[in-house]
C-alpha cells in the first residue's frame, strides 16, 4: 500500500525542526518513504490524498494511561489524589474482562479521534480472580489499530499492610512478579515495528513495598524491557514517604533502582533542582500529565527545567477517572498554559508542546528510532490536521493553529500506514458499538458497588 499526501503543511519534529509551508509525505508498507518541500516525486499510488489546508506532523505519543478507568468517570469530582483513589478503589473492585475491554477500546477510539497513534497503558488494579487484564487491552488496541505499551503494573500494599488500597485489590509480591514476567513473554513484542510492548509498573510508592520495587526493576531488566511507575505526583506522597521511609520519592526512587535511560515517571511534579538535575543525568523519562495534574490539583511537572536538563519528556492524558476528556492532542495547549503559568510567556513554546507530543514521548517509550518524526525510514504514524474550517483558517502558523487553537478535526490518522481515523471519524471499529459496550460497563460497575 502507497499513500501519497500532498499539499499540506509539514510539521517532522526531526531533530533540526524542519517544517515546509507546502510539501509532501509518501508513505509506503508502513514506513515513510519520502517527506519534503513541494509536490511529491513521481510515482505509483493506491492512494492520493490532497491535504490542501491540512497539517501533517507525526502522530502523538501518549506517554501515560490508565485505559480502565473510562469505565468510571465524574467520580470524586473535588478530591485529593489519595481522596480520589479512596472513592475509587472500592469500585475498581469489580472490574473484569468484559469491563475493562470496553473501557480500552473507548479511551483508545477518544485517543485516536485526538491524533494518537501510540499509547501506554499503565495497568495496576488485578481483583482477586478477575483473570488476565492485560489480555482485554491488548485485544481493544488491536481492534483500534494503535500502537501499545502495556505497563503490567502491580501493588501488593494493601490496607492491612499500611498500604492506601483495600487488600481485595493488591495481589501478593510473588503472584504480582509472576504474572508481569508472563505478560511480558506473553505479548512484548521486540521488533522495531512493534504494535504491542510490555513494561513494568509497580504503582507507586505508596501501594507498593520498596521490595516490590526493587525485584520489579530487576525482572524488567533480566527481560530487557522499559520500567514505568507514579512518582512525585502530589505533596501528601511527599510528606509519606518522609515520614515512612525516610527519605524523598526521588531518593526513593534512587535507592530502588528507579532511575536510568530504561525507566519513565508519570506526573514527576514536586521534584528539587538537585533531582532534576539527577534526571536529566541518568536520561530518566517523565511522562507530564497536565489536565490531570490540575483536576486533582497535584501541581505541575517543571517542564522547561526538566528538558533544558536533557530528561526525555513526553505528554500523557493520565486515567479518565482523573481527565474525562481523556484525549491527547488538548494536552498541548494545557501543557503550553501550564509550563507559562509557571516561567512566563516565554517558557514553552508551540513548537516545543508539539515536540513534547512527539519525540519527547517516543523517548520516553525508547522508541525514538523508529516514532516521534516524519523522516525516511521512520514508521508510518501520522496526523493529518484540517485547519481550514472557521476556527482555524486565517491563522498563519499552522502549528499555533494546532496548539493555541482548538483541537482541529483529522482528516487522517495514520498508525503503521493503515487509516485509523477519516474525516474526523474512527474507521477501523465502530463508534456506536464502542460507546453501547461502554454504557453497559459503566453500569454493570455501578451495579457490583
Ligand atoms: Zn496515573
Amino acid at each position: 500500500m502507497r499513500i501519497v499526501i500532498d499539499g499540506a503543511a509539514i510539521a517532522t519534529v526531526d531533530a533540526a525542526g524542519t517544517e515546509h509551508a507546502t510539501g509532501h509525505v509518501v508513505v509506503a508498507d508502513g514506513r515513510i518513504e519520502a517527506v519534503g518541500a513541494g509536490p511529491a516525486p513521481d510515482g505509483p499510488a493506491d492512494r492520493r490524498i490532497d491535504a490542501t489546508g491540512c497539517l501533517v506532523t507525526p502522530g502523538l505519543v501518549n506517554t501515560h494511561h490508565h485505559l480502565y478507568q473510562w469505565a468510571t468517570r465524574g467520580f470524586a469530582q473535588q478530591a485529593t489524589l489519595f481522596e480520589w483513589l479512596t472513592e475509587l478503589y472500592p469500585v475498581w473492585v469489580g472490574i473484569d474482562d468484559k469491563i475493562t475491554h470496553a473501557a480500552a477500546a473507548a479511551g483508545l477510539v477518544r485517543l485516536a479521534k485526538t491524533g494518537c497513534t501510540t499509547a501506554a497503558d499503565h495497568h495496576y488494579v488485578f481483583p482477586r480472580g478477575a483473570g488476565d487484564l492485560i489480555a482485554p487491552i491488548v485485544e481493544a488496541a488491536g481492534q483500534v489499530g494503535l500502537r501499545l505499551h502495556a505497563v503490567r503494573g502491580s501493588m501488593d500494599r494493601g490496607e492491612s499492610n499500611g498500604g492506601l488500597p483495600p487488600d481485595s485489590v493488591v495481589e501478593n509480591r510473588d503472584e504480582a512478579l509472576v504474572a508481569t514476567a508472563e505478560a511480558i513473554d506473553r505479548y512484548h513484542d521486540p521488533a522495531p515495528e512493534a504494535f504491542v510492548r510490555v513494561a513494568v509498573g509497580p504503582c507507586s510508592p505508596f501501594t507498593v513495598s520498596t521490595e516490590l520495587m526493587s525485584q520489579a526493576a530487576d525482572l524488567a531488566r533480566d527481560k530487557g524491557v522499559r520500567l514505568h511507575t507514579h512518582l512525585a505526583e502530589t505533596v501528601d506522597e511527599e510528606q509519606q514517604c518522609l515520614a515512612e521511609l525516610g527519605c524523598t520519592p526521588m531518593e526513593y526512587a534512587d535507592r530502588t533502582g528507579w532511575l536510568g535511560e530504561d525507566v519513565w515517571l508519570a506526573h514527576g511534579i514536586h521534584f528539587s533542582d538537585g533531582a532534576v538535575a539527577r534526571l536529566g543525568a541518568t536520561g530518566t523519562g517523565v511522562a507530564h500529565c497536565p489536565t490531570s495534574n490540575a483536576r486533582l490539583g497535584a501541581g505541575f511537572a517543571r517542564v522547561a527545567d526538566l528538558v533544558a536538563a536533557g530528561a526525555p519528556v513526553g505528554l500523557g492524558v493520565d486515567g479518565a477517572a482523573s481527565n474525562e476528556d481523556g484525549g491527547l492532542g488538548v494536552e498541548l495547549r494545557t501543557a503550553t498554559y501550564l509550563a507559562r503559568l509557571r516561567g512566563g510567556p516565554a517558557a514553552l513554546s508551540a513548537r516545543d508542546s508539539l515536540r513534547l507530543a512527539t519525540m519527547g514521548g517516543a523517548r520516553c517509550l525508547g522508541r525514538q528510532d523508529e516514532l516521534g518524526s516524519l523522516e525516511p525510514g521512520k514508521l508510518a504514524d501520522l496526523a493529518v490536521w484540517r485547519l481550514d474550517g472557521v476556527e482555524h483558517a486565517g491563522i498563519d502558523d499552522p502549528v499555533a493553529a494546532l496548539v493555541l487553537g482548538s483541537l482541529p478535526p483529522l482528516a487522517l490518522l495514520l498508525a503503521g500506514g493503515r487509516p485509523v481515523v477519516e474525516d474526523g471519524a474512527c474507521r477501523t471499529v465502530s463508534e456506536v458499538d464502542v460507546a453501547t459496550a461502554l454504557r453497559a460497563a459503566s453500569l454493570a460497575l455501578l451495579e457490583k458497588r
